[in-house]
């Protein structure tokens, strides 16, 4: 594969799992140097697993505690990151949580956890990304941009979700979270995009495959009739991170096998 990111270095927060896990390896096996980042202290092995495999196969990377829903903590990694390895050059705002109710139990807590980690940790990772970049700025020899981001956001940032009031609402957050910087920042040449996964075969969303019944009721939904892998969003990821995609700033890419084109009307409605 050819190396697009040859060298250049990127923050994936949440990868110890999932969809993280999938862009770090893809993001790896194009030359980035990948730092693995996990929540909690438990989750160690979790990301050593996935940096083994990545330098197994010729990848570099380190793995990173940091709860990114905490300021304190996205401004140790940024600082250890930057002193480690000179900058950063792609964030990929990944990390994310579910924690669901019908709307009238859905407690304050539900509420701020879903909040506080999937806009709130998307805005402090932004932010210090954003502060690296002006620093930096444009380095032909890294890429033609001074910087990438790249948020997961979710097909839930247009289709409404009963039952899941606070997550799409933070993903209906990050749409305009991720339009307003891409905005601010492209006259100085910082690209902000966001990859909008439909369903993608993760420990997030296990009750949607876990059983043949469950997956043939999402296959209803899905029009390509397949459950997407990790590494749809990595390729994906790998391309928005490039200079291949230097002219898009602020899109919302929807990976998700038409998940978005009303599926329901295929039957004439
Ligand atoms: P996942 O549960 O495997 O991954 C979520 C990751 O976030 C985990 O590695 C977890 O440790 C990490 N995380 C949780 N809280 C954190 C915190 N405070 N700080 C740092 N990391 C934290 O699920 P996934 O499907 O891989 O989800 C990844 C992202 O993709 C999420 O933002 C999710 O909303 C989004 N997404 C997933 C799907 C899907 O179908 N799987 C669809 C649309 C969007």
């Amino acid at each position: 594969m050819e190396q697009k990111l040859k060298n250049q270095i990127a923050i994936i927060t949440g990868s110890s799992s999932g969809i993280g896990a999938g862009v770090a390896k893809s993001l790896a096996e194009a030359g980035a140097i990948v730092v693995i980042n996990y929540p909690l202290p438990g989750g160690l092995d979790a990301a050593n697993n996935v940096l083994d495999e990545i330098t197994g196969s010729g990848g570099k990377g380190i793995t990173f505690l940091c709860d990114v829903s905490k300021e304190e903590d996205v401004l140790k990694m940024f600082a250890a990151v930057i002193k480690e390895f000179g900058t950063v050059d792609i964030l990929v705002n990944n990390a994310g949580i579910q924690k669901d109710a019908p709307f009238e139990d859905m407690t304050l807590a539900q509420w701020n956890l879903v909040l506080g980690v999937n806009l709130t940790g998307q805005f402090l990772c932004a932010r210090e990304a954003i502060r690296e970049f002006l620093r930096r700025g444009v380095d032909d020899s890294r890429s033609k941009a001074a910087g990438k981001i790249i948020h997961m956001s979710s097909v839930h940032q247009e289709i409404p979700w009963a039952g899941h009031a606070n997550y799409a609402s933070s993903k209906g957050g990050i749409k305009l979270l991720m339009e307003s910087i891409a905005q601010e920042f492209a006259p100085k040449k910082i690209r902000i995009n966001s990859i909008c996964p439909g369903a993608i075969q993760t420990p997030i969303n296990q009750s949607a495959w876990g059983t043949a019944e469950a997956l043939k009721s999402l296959l209803t939904l899905i029009p390509y009739q397949r459950i997407g892998q990790p590494e749809d969003i990595g390729k994906a990821a790998v391309w928005l991170a490039s200079d291949d995609s230097d002219y898009i700033t602020g899109a919302s890419l929807f990976v998700d096998g038409g998940m978005t084109l009303y599926p329901g009307f295929s039957t004439n409605g």
